[in-house]
């Protein structure tokens, strides 16, 4: 195996503060695919390490994290950002080699990780209870008390950012949390774990547990001492969490895929949003839940639109990862790109019109072009479900009331744009559109301070803001007679 300085430490689980093998000895291994070459092994845990690593979180929650001082939690939590931020480097070099996302993108989600960890360190002493004046007078008042272990199960699509995401708020309420990253992406979740502790985490408090979902994901689930379980990932395996969930009654908060509206009104700055809105599908390669893949555009500026969205497209320098221009990487996996594949083949099959990419650009790695379809139909499946790779779909609306329609006509609703510069239009719209998140001639979806989740399939509960820290708290009324 190829011994490389900075995956020589991320390359074990991570329990009771300790770097170890998976007790059933089974490595994955980890490809880039850039080169589409083994580039590390990481050890995978067996039931008896789910065993162990849940029994840890829970010793940590019970004797050491659970009544730390607020004061001691946050001086801790900031300085795992202050690790993070120092080591913004290494990082984002293990994250654009594990799963092919170019290195600035990279750079900027670690920083995103490090914000977040900011962001909970300070919200540790602002969680409120109420006072409420009840009927039979005396004195009434509310505590958010943390659950207990919390098991935070994520994707390889942000697989730094989303971990600090579910990890800090839970950290923050007191929870202890056992992490399992996806097979794909583990490094630099086991690189938090190894900061966390050594940013002063009581061991314990963070385990990180690489592993194959079907294999340890039901045990983590199931356990009766996991009072919580976190998700993001695929709606199909959201909706197996929640069936096994119910077992217990544990709580739990999913998010979910996607297949988000971009809406363009004719009185919009079309430029703006024409050349903007590759980046809001193409991004990631297109592997992001909030890909705006369906865009609606308003016929009277179709055509200029669609012109000058596929200009921007072709402009899109897609290559090496490593390289600092480079804007879009490969896709995760083989797999992932036959997917992907698959919807343009069948698409073309259909006879509908493929603008612009379609075919592999470069010989060696998962790479495959952004890909702009029109001329589909409301029912095709491109148009209906989530491509989790760089393909868009273009169509023309005539009137609100008929493209509204159609943008709910969708099981999931994550994400979405509008762009118009009519205010009372952007807010009507707004309100009519079904999903969690949106945004006004703007895409971004994602903001630390402000919850983010879906309607629908995509998802339950919320990440991120103080939504998210409540959503790791039972909450607890206490009357006082006078
Ligand atoms: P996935 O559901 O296959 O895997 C997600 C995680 O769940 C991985 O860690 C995986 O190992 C684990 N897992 C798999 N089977 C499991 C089981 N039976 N029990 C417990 N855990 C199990 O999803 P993916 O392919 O890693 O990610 C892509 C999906 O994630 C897409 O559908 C995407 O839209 C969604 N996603 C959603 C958001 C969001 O915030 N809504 C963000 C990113 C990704």
């Amino acid at each position: 195996m190829i011994r490389d300085p900075l995956i020589e430490g991320a390359t074990q689980l991570f329990i009771n503060g300790e770097p170890r093998d998976g007790s059933g000895g089974k490595r994955i291994p980890q490809i880039n695919p850039a080169t589409e070459e083994v580039f590390a092994e990481v050890a995978a845990a067996a039931l008896k390490d789910v065993e162990a690593a849940v029994e840890g979180a829970q010793r940590a929650f019970a004797q050491t994290w659970r009544d730390l001082s607020p004061r001691k939690r946050t001086d801790i939590l900031f300085n795992i950002a202050r690790l993070i931020r120092e080591n913004t480097e290494p990082l984002a070099q293990l994250e654009s080699r594990n799963i092919g996302k170019p290195i600035t993108d990279a750079r900027d989600e670690v920083q995103l990780g490090a914000r977040v960890f900011e962001y909970y360190a300070g919200a540790v002493t602002k969680l409120f209870g109420q006072t409420i004046p009840v009927a039979r007078g005396g004195f009434d008042f509310t505590l958010r008390q943390p659950m207990g272990v919390v098991a935070a199960i994520v994707p390889w699509n942000f697989p730094f950012p989303i971990a600090c995401w579910k990890v800090a708020p839970a950290l923050a309420a007191g929870n202890t949390v056992v992490l399992k990253p996806a097979s794909q992406s583990p490094l630099t979740a086991i690189m938090l774990g190894q900061f966390a502790h050594e940013a002063g985490l009581p061991a314990g408090a963070l385990q990180v547990l690489p592993g194959a979902g079907g294999e340890i994901g039901d045990a983590l689930v199931a356990h009766p001492l996991v009072r919580k379980v976190s998700f993001t990932g695929s709606t199909a395996v959201g909706s197996r969490i929640m069936g096994i969930a119910a077992g217990d009654l544990k709580r739990i908060s999913l998010e979910l895929g996607g297949k988000s509206p971009n809406i363009v009104f004719a009185d919009a700055d079309v430029e703006q949003a024409a050349t903007t809105s590759p980046m809001s599908v193409f991004a990631n390669t297109g592997q992001d839940c909030c890909a705006r893949s369906r865009v609606f555009v308003e016929r009277r500026i179709f055509n200029a639109f669609v012109e000058k969205f596929v200009a921007a497209t072709q402009q899109l320098r897609v290559g090496d990862p490593l390289q600092e221009a480079t804007q879009i990487g490969p896709l995760v996996s083989a797999g992932q790109r036959r997917v992907a594949e698959d919807f343009i083949v069948e698409a073309r099959k259909a006879g509908r019109t493929v603008a612009a990419g379609g075919g592999r650009p470069l010989d060696k790695g998962f790479y495959l072009e952004p890909t702009v379809l029109l001329e589909v139909d409301p029912g095709d499946r491109v148009w209906r479900e989530e491509v989790f790779g760089p393909v868009v779909c273009i169509r023309p609306f005539d009137n609100e009331a008929q493209m509204l329609r159609e943008v709910n006509d969708s099981r999931y609703g994550l994400s979405g744009s509008i762009w118009t510069n009519d205010l009372k239009r952007a807010l009507r719209v707004s309100r009519q559109v079904e999903s969690g998140v949106l945004s006004i001639n703007s895409h971004s979806s994602v903001h630390v301070e402000a919850p983010f989740g879906g309607f629908k399939q995509s998802g339950l509960g919320r990440d991120l803001g103080m939504s998210a820290m409540e959503g790791y708290t039972e909450l607890k009324n206490v009357y006082v007679a006078e």
